[in-house]
């Protein structure tokens, strides 16, 4: 049975590797002249390709129940054993997997070794510009016509290929698939705000939790670095995708920063803390637990003079204070864009697919990786989609 996969990335390479140790021709086609470049940039160069806290609850998607089915231990078990038969040794930080060698090449070199050692053909410079499906499938490239039996759309994203074109979406279209809008996801958020340019540098420990037109969507905790065009960090990037949604439903998106993510209540926090330290000014009171530029910022931004005591503020610039620590507002305009985004939310509709990733609309059609409507947080998480349902495609087809 001949099998084209379309797309020479990270899913594309395991489930190759698969369905050709099963006795399966196997063609890859990648339009650069090199493939798997997108991974050689994952987790800063050294690769996160999984991570120990696997499950569905890290994820988004049109088809959650097909997610929670598919994100199970025996899929994480063979994904894990998959790497380690390859070559790969792992190493395990905070649950992320990255080779030992802290070096995303590792990971590059050892996928191309079991592909040549199978005689996977790689043909790379291929550019993939339609494919026709009648009985079999007619797959039209900038250097010829390509006939196959089964076909796989290992394509991934339009994220962060800067002055690349991406056809895939419209190939799909054609072939009957929906698109759910791509948008970018694990990206930085800008705002328009007068003192970005005071608190650009800082890095903080916080909880940011995202409110849509006033309702609560989702928060997560961890450090955010505050920029002069706005905010980044993991947690900020976990949930930039469904800030970028929102924003494209023209809702109005605010995320609110609890910058004393072990207080419980501000306001006593800080009538306890002045009452042990009567002598010091609010800054000097403060600046242990907040850093000190933040703090400008905020007494700044609501006209607060910072050489006061806590006692000699008045009962509003109190609760002013004590909320802006706790409960920071920042609306977001816009993010920095596909380019700058390491993954898409959206993508073809995932209840379009069956559980082993085969087309509900065309026969003999399969989709992998970031092509498909799901997005992962930081951490691994969309590799780890990609490699399993790679996997799964390479066991069945
Ligand atoms: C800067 C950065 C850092 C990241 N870090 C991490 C991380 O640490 N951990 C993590 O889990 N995820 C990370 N990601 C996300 C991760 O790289 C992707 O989710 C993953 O590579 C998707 O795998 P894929 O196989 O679906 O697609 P890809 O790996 O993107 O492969 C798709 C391939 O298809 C090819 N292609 C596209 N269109 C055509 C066509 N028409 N014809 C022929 N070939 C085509 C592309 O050139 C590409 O080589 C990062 C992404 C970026 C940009």
């Amino acid at each position: 049975m001949d099998i084209c996969i379309i797309g020479g990335g990270a899913s594309s390479f395991v489930c190759a590797i698969k369905a050709s140790r099963r006795g399966h021709k196997v063609t890859i086609l990648e339009k650069n002249n090199n493939p798997m470049k997108k991974l050689l940039l994952t987790g800063n160069g050294k690769c996160n390709y999984f991570n120990s806290e696997m499950d569905s609850s890290h994820y988004r998607s049109s088809n959650k129940e097909l997610l929670d089915e598919i994100i199970n231990s025996n899929n994480i078990k063979n994904t894990l054993d998959f790497f380690e038969e390859i070559g790969v040794v792992p190493r395990i930080k905070n649950g992320y997997y990255y080779p030992y060698s802290n070096t995303a090449t590792t990971i590059k070199n050892l996928l191309l070794v079991e592909a040549e050692r199978l005689n996977i053909n790689i043909k790379t410079n291929t550019y993939v510009k339609d494919i026709i499906h009648n009985n079999k499938f007619i797959i039209k490239t900038n250097n010829e016509d390509l006939v196959c039996d089964k076909v796989v759309i290992a394509t991934g994203s339009n994220a962060s290929i800067k002055n690349e074109e991406y056809n895939v979406y419209d190939i799909l279209k054609n072939l009957g698939h929906t698109i759910i809008t791509p948008v970018p996801a694990l990206v930085m958020l800008e705002g328009k705000e007068k003192y970005f340019n005071d608190w650009a540098g800082i890095r903080s420990d916080a909880v940011v939790s995202l409110y849509e037109d006033d309702s609560f969507v989702c928060s997560y905790e961890g450090e955010v670095q505050l920029t002069n065009y706005g905010i980044s960090g993991i947690c900020v990037m976990n949930l930039s995708g469904r800030v970028a949604r929102g924003l494209l439903e023209n809702k109005n998106e605010v995320l609110r920063i609890n910058f004393m993510p072990n207080v419980d209540y501000a306001f006593e926090y800080l009538i306890d803390r002045s009452e042990s330290h009567k002598n010091l000014t609010i800054v000097e009171l403060l600046e242990s637990i907040i850093n000190y530029k933040l703090l400008y910022v905020i007494l700044k931004k609501n006209n607060i003079n910072p050489n006061k005591k806590w006692d000699d503020l008045s009962y509003e610039e109190k609760h002013t204070l004590a909320k802006e620590l706790s409960s920071f507002e920042l609306r977001i305009t816009s993010t920095k864009g596909l380019e700058n985004a390491q993954v898409v939310s959206g993508g073809v509709n995932l209840m379009e697919v069956n559980n082993d990733f085969s087309s509900k609309v065309v026969d003999d059609l399969y989709l992998i990786g970031e092509v498909l409507d799901v997005d992962g947080d930081c951490g691994g998480y969309n590799l780890g989609f990609a490699f399993i349902s790679g996997l799964i495609v390479g066991e069945i087809i």
